[in-house]
């Protein structure tokens, strides 16, 4: 048990300043973070429920770009019959993502901070040596059972999969984040998420007490023929072992004209796979020549002891979700 004071807030100004002072949280759903409370990673000394802050579950699907509201829940957006049209690797991702009953209480600013589901990490009581738990105490997967962990992107510090799956699907698409605090500013999924590198306890860009208040996501061609495809240990309720958010431009002579790929559940960020991309552009749209493609999508991937048949997998999960989107599969 840990006590903990609980405000809500009412509008945007209080939240700000509520969420400046040390030691608060945010709550949004509250399904990561009072998790982590229970497993006893979190110990906020006060909290500060942002989830009645008026116009920010608001989603506008407009001509050049889509604003959503970081308060807007997974469900409300799986189920937006205009984005499930406008970018529909971002709608399969949210309703492959977790249970019904998380997706009505999760909002979308929530999934995007949700932590790494490493086992080690989870459980202070048991293991100690967590890097992201507490810098320079080690890591216990390294020389664990790290089945589930990241290939791509890891350090010597920390091997930790990001577990999200909206994240990839933004990270595909450019998205940009809308953020309030001190100095209202816009970031690029892209340079929000951190490499762990030796501070994996550093996880996004974001500072203390700013609030992801929206989030924009470029509309274009590709986007509109998208697909997530996520590969899992069981049909639901599970995290990726790998997935991939893709999205094609083809010419009428199926050349690829555009091309986007981007990887879940096998690297420590939601990551890009730029060599997948610049391999396919310009290519006729084959299914040789695809999966060609997809073999890149492990450039300078590292496995351990027990998860090098994410090697093996991601290759075949980028070449499926590319062929689902061409209609080749
Ligand atoms: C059993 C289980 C299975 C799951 N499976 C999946 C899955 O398959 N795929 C997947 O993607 N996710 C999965 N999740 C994660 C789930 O989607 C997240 O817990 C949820 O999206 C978090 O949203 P929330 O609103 O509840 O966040 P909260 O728990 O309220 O907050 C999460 C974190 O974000 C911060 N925060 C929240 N909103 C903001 C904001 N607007 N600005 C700044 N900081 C903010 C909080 O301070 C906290 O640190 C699963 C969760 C559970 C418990
Ligand atoms: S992989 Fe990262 S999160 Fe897991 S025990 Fe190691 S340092 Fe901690």
């Amino acid at each position: 048990m840990i006590d903990f004071d609980y405000s809500r807030a009412t509008h945007e100004a209080n939240a700000l300043m509520e969420a400046s002072q040390a030691g608060t949280r945010i709550l949004a759903g509250g399904t990561t973070l009072l998790d982590l409370m229970k497993c006893g990673v979190e110990a906020p000394r006060r909290v500060i429920d942002i989830a009645r802050l008026p116009d920010m579950a608001g989603i506008e699907v407009g001509v050049a770009s889509i604003r959503i509201g970081a308060l807007a829940t997974m469900a409300q957006c799986s189920e937006h019959a205009g984005l499930r049209a406008a970018a529909p690797a971002v709608t399969q991702a949210l309703a492959l993502a977790a249970s019904p009953q998380i997706r009505n209480m999760a909002t979308l600013g929530g999934n995007l901070l949700q932590r790494t589901r490493c086992s080690y990490f989870r459980d202070p009581q048991a293991y100690s040596a967590c890097n992201k738990r507490k810098p320079g105490s080690g890591c216990a997967a390294l020389a664990g059972v790290n089945r589930d962990h990241a290939i791509l992107g890891t350090s010597a510090s920390c091997i930790a999969a990001y577990p999200g799956d909206l994240a990839v699907a933004l990270m595909a698409f450019g998205a940009r984040l809308h953020i309030a605090g001190k100095v209202a500013r816009v970031a690029d999924v892209d340079g929000f998420y951190r490499l762990p590198r030796n501070r994996p306890d550093l996880e996004t860009e974001l500072a203390p007490g700013e609030i992801i208040t929206a989030i924009e996501l470029p509309v274009s061609a590709a986007l509109r023929r998208s697909h997530y495809l996520k590969v899992r240990d069981r049909a639901s309720f599970q995290f990726a072992a790998a997935s991939a958010a893709v999205g094609l431009e083809l010419a009428n002579d199926q050349t690829v004209r555009a091309v986007r790929v981007a990887l879940g559940g096998v690297a420590t960020r939601p990551w890009r796979a730029m060599p997948v991309e610049e391999a396919l552009t310009g290519k006729l749209f084959t299914e040789a020549n695809v999966r060609a493609a997809a073999e890149r999508a492990v450039d300078g991937a590292r496995a351990h002891a027990h998860n090098r048949y994410k090697l093996a997998l991601t290759p075949r999960v980028v070449a499926r979700a590319l062929m689902e989107a061409g209609g080749l599969a």
